[in-house]
């Protein structure tokens, strides 16, 4: 299953400002009571859902996307593993296996719909920009905007492998299984190496490497979300620009050694031993 991650995100919050930004919400419904979490612990009543209420921007950071209000409040959405958030034209009926937690109806006469068939998604309705600021500085900075130095800064002293390291949400938001991969063949890092081994410069190739796998994800994730949305459980097209993800066993595009798969922090991980070796401590003496 093709599982939302940042490229994804970012792709749903393209294409939804459109047709959200400037749009006043009529009427907010929420089909799941505890699809929906405010920070005191209460149900979400249709204000922290921001009915009546104008949406004036749409935030993303790792894979959490935020729905601002012109009026405060702010609406996290999660999407999980099967969250899907779609504007569709009003008027179409939704039946319980339609797996709609959430919708919304705008101004324009649009609906907004959050469907989650397996419901690890969700929603967090909080009081203002201020505490999502809160919210998302306790999180590592963003995978499309971190730095070299902020990924030292936050693990360079790990003695975790650096593969674990960029699956941590507090190092860096928004990095999950297959980008990590991709970036270290990019950037040819063994993902088994010690976070705290990693040297300044390839804190920041890393770095490089993070932004441009992202980059060219978010440049393909249209049609990537389009197959996701579209056939449910089909791998999406993105899929075949992996250049080390769910290829373990074939041959490296880079060098056409045998790539190779392990298992770091209960996730599969692929790694060309070529492009990517153990790096070796400097021993030789000069003569
Ligand atoms: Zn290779």
């Amino acid at each position: 299953l093709c599982v939302p991650e940042l490229p994804e995100v970012e792709t749903v919050r393209r294409t939804l400002t459109p047709a959200l930004v400037g749009r006043r919400i009529a009427r907010a419904v929420l089909h799941r009571a505890d699809f929906c979490q405010t920070s005191g612990g209460k149900p979400c009543r249709p204000r922290e859902l921001l009915q009546g209420m104008r949406v004036a921007a749409l935030e993303r950071h790792g894979k959490q996307l935020a729905l601002i209000a012109a009026e405060g409040p702010v609406l996290v959405a999660q999407l999980g593993m099967t969250g899907q958030l779609t504007v569709t034209a009003a008027g179409a009926g939704i039946t319980p296996s339609d797996h709609i937690h959430a919708q919304w109806l705008l101004d324009s006469g649009s609906l907004l719909r959050f469907r989650d068939p397996r419901r690890f998604g969700g929603l967090s309705a909080l009081p203002s920009v201020d505490s999502l600021r809160e919210r998302w500085a306790a999180m590592g900075p963003d995978g499309l905007r971190v730095t070299g130095a902020e990924l030292a800064d936050r693990a360079g002293r790990s003695r975790r492998s650096i593969k674990v390291v960029l699956l941590d949400q507090e190092v860096v938001a928004g990095v999950g299984n297959i980008y990590a991969d991709e970036a270290l063949f990019l950037a040819r890092i063994n993902p088994l190496r010690a976070a705290a081994t990693l040297r300044p410069a390839e804190w920041e190739l890393l770095a490089d490497a993070i932004h441009r796998t992202l980059t060219a994800a978010v440049a393909a994730g249209g049609s990537t979300l389009r197959d996701y949305m579209d056939a449910l459980g089909m791998p999406g097209r993105a899929q075949a620009h992996h250049a080390v993800y769910g290829r373990g066993g074939e041959p490296c595009l880079a060098c056409g050694r045998g790539l190779k798969g392990v298992r770091l922090g209960g996730r599969a991980t692929v790694y060309c031993p070529g492009c990517q070796p153990r790096r070796r401590l400097r021993l030789v003496k000069e003569a």
